[in-house]
């Protein structure tokens, strides 16, 4: 970029040098002929002041001024007498038009060019009162004359200020470039002071982008090591129980006792593994969801009936409410996000409580309709300092409870990445002691 603006600008300047040279040559030259024209004027007059040429055949006393020649001709253009001339022979001058514009007219001037002399011959010509044409004339180089004496000069001069182009060229590119090199090393920062105001928006867009991925960078992080962590606990008391088997001394009772821990061990690893495999899975798939007509109220009505006898052992009630509505959906996506919801909202019960599963519409203020699936629980609620946070990937409000009921911290997440995928949004209504209500809203 930098070479390409410096080529630039030093292309501008050459031509910009050239062409003011061309145009002042150009422009110099017709100020010459004019001044040029306007002397042989002033030297006409002065001669034909003097009077020689009204004496017949006497051109002596023809005054000799140094450069100039002048020349004296009939009416018929027939040369009477000419101060270059050592013999008194010259061809008629009649349609010579400077001498043509005298006779017609009472003056004249042409420019003629010289091949033999490489020259440019100015003449000028004033018909005197008895009839005769009196011209002077002289000599000047020509425009590529006095072009090609200038060259060398020319040449230096254009040599100097292409050196003196080059140097300002690349300062200006440099100082040009130098915010935009700015950018680079102020990404994480704010937009920098000295940036050019039509790159703003560029730089804050590179710069969201910037935070975005360092964000996802981290949580990356974050999520690995959870992983570990969370694979640990359940293995490492697989690993201590089947030790103690090993061992020998443990009593029959004792084996029994340690091959259900080890079992359910061995369950909650395989729960664990299945939500993040699934959620994984969420991460990639990205858009390629399987949509089709799905019934929302079957799906719930369904996940309801699954989750009765889980209810009942935690001594809770679940009930489905409202009617059919037909959405576009993943539906296996859809029994996850319901079943999800329901198994939190049992979960996080209290003795005797009830779940309340709705499934309804409502057409907002540009006339479109909703649907609305809601899972309402009379059970512990969450306070409000954790409710930004439980949609985050194992964050639990009370890690022991979570676990002894088999949760992994990671249903929420699964939920929210569902209900992304689908366009919908999702509310989250609780109050500590009183009760949870998670709204998705297609
Ligand atoms: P978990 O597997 O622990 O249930 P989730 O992602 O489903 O993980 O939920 C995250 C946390 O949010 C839970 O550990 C719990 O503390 C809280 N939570 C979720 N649903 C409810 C609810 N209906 N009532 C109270 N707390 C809830």
């Amino acid at each position: 970029m930098k070479k390409r603006i410096t080529i630039q600008y030093i292309i501008i300047a050459i031509t910009a040098i050239i062409l003011t040279l061309v145009l002042t040559i150009a422009v110099f030259y017709r100020v010459f002929t004019t001044e040029m024209i306007n002397d042989l004027e002033n030297y006409a007059d002065i001669l034909a002041g003097t009077g020689v040429f009204e004496l017949e055949g006497d051109f002596n006393k023809v005054p000799d001024i140094q450069g100039l020649n002048v020349a004296l001709m009939d009416s018929d253009g027939n040369v009477e007498y000419d101060s270059a001339l050592e013999s008194g022979y010259r061809d008629n001058q009649k349609d010579m038009p400077e001498v043509k514009d005298a006779l017609e007219k009472g003056n004249g001037h042409s420019v003629r060019h010289s091949d033999t002399k490489g020259k440019n011959v100015f003449y000028y010509t004033l018909r005197l009162d008895n009839g005769k044409v009196l011209r002077v004339s002289k000599e000047s180089g020509s425009l590529l004359g006095i072009f090609s004496e200038a060259f060398p000069v020319l040449m230096v001069i254009l040599m100097v200020m292409a050196a003196g182009c080059f140097i300002l060229a690349h300062i200006l590119t440099r100082s040009l470039i130098k915010p935009i090199e700015n950018i680079a090393e102020e990404l994480d920062g704010t937009v920098p002071g000295n940036v050019y105001r039509e790159l703003t928006p560029f730089v804050s867009m590179i710069q969201k982008q910037h935070e975005d991925i360092l964000k996802n960078a981290k949580m990356r992080q974050e999520f690995t090591a959870n992983v570990s962590h969370e694979l640990k606990t359940p293995l490492t008391s697989i690993s201590g129980y089947a030790e103690l088997i090993e061992t020998g001394m443990a009593t029959d009772a004792d084996i029994i006792r340690f091959a259900s821990e080890i079992h359910k061990s061995s369950k909650r690893l395989l729960t664990l593994i299945n939500d993040i495999i699934r959620l994984s899975e969420l991460d990639v798939m990205d858009q390629q969801v399987d949509k089709e007509e799905t019934d929302i109220y079957d799906i719930a009505y369904n996940c309801v009936s699954m989750l009765q006898l889980s209810a009942e052992r935690h001594k809770v009630s679940i009930e489905i409410y409202g009617k059919h509505e037909v959405i576009y959906a993943d539906k296996d996506m859809m029994e996850e996000l319901v079943y999800n919801l329901c198994d939190n909202a049992i979960r996080y019960n209290k003795k005797d409580g009830e779940v309340f599963v709705t499934v309804d519409d409502y057409i907002d203020e540009d006339r479109r309709k909703h649907v609305v699936l809601s899972v309402r629980d009379t059970g512990i609620g969450i306070s409000r300092e954790h409710q930004e946070r439980i949609f985050e990937r194992f964050y639990r409000v009370d890690k022991s409870r979570s676990k002894s009921t088999g949760g992994t911290g990671l249903g929420l997440a699964i939920v929210k990445h569902i209900v992304a995928q689908h366009g919908a949004r999702m509310t989250l209504n609780s109050d500590e002691g009183t009760g949870t209500e998670i709204r998705v809203i297609f």
